[in-house]
């Protein structure tokens, strides 16, 4: 599903990815750790075409994301891309629903169909409730889960999470990471999550170790000191 070689990226003098390789396989549920500054963020960036590497390779459900023109890749994003921050930008002004209903709409689905399928996932997130309120009255894990529905609606392939439990409670972070798990259960998307949270990482398929720009694979070192 993601297919990453010798990606590179420097900010001015400073070099943030040093060549990265990492394959995901559609299905799998991601988790990237590390120290702070050690290029996590502009790894997700970068998978998530948001930013651009200054070399290397990006395969990402099959299209080589980098041959894309501006038009075809915002389309490419919108569709087969969802993000989830830690603080969920959902936009102030409109209510719940129709902040899920955004992003389908701008891929050109009708508002009847946009709304049906955004109710539908936020009866799934145990939201159908609280769909017409706006972002100020809900709570931080009903906005976060309000988020997750946003990020689903156009069912992207990959979904991209830089510390979703960050600013949740520990019920609310657990009952977002079953969240998650349960998404790939049905749908079998491809989770990559960029956290701090040990008790998350600690549950994903994989967890993969950033360190000064480059990863160390942790299944594969825990294999190594084990033998
Ligand atoms: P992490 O997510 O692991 O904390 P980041 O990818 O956010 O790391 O940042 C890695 C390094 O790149 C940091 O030193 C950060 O200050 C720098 N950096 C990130 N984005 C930019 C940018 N847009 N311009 C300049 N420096 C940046």
């Amino acid at each position: 599903m993601i297919d990453i070689k010798g990606i590179t990226k420097s900010f001015g003098s400073l070099q943030v990815l040093k060549g990265i390789d990492l394959h995901i396989d559609k299905g799998e549920v991601v988790s990237i750790v590390g120290p702070s500054g050690a290029g996590k963020t502009t790894l997700l960036q970068i998978i998530g075409t948001l930013d651009k590497p200054d070399s290397g390779d990006i395969i990402i459900d099959g299209t080589d994301v980098r041959k894309l023109g501006a038009k075809k890749l915002s389309e490419f994003r919108n569709r087969r891309i969802g993000f989830v921050f830690q603080f969920h930008q959902l936009l102030p002004e409109f209510t719940a629903v129709e902040n899920v209903m955004l992003p389908a709409f701008i891929a050109g689905m009708s508002k009847s169909e946009a709304k049906k399928r955004a109710m539908e996932l936020l009866d799934f997130m145990g939201l159908s409730d609280r769909a017409d309120h706006k972002p100020n009255e809900l709570s931080g894990g009903e906005k976060q889960r309000v988020a997750v529905a946003r990020a689903l609606v156009n069912r992207p392939a990959v979904i991209l999470a830089d510390e979703p439990s960050g600013s949740l409670d520990s019920k609310n972070k657990d009952e977002l990471h079953r969240l998650f798990f349960d998404l790939r259960d049905r749908t079998g998307q491809t989770f990559v999550i960029v956290t701090h949270d040990e008790s998350l990482a600690k549950i994903t398929d994989r967890t993969i170790e950033m360190k000064d720009g480059m990863l160390e694979m942790e299944d594969e070192l825990s294999l190594n000191t084990s033998s």
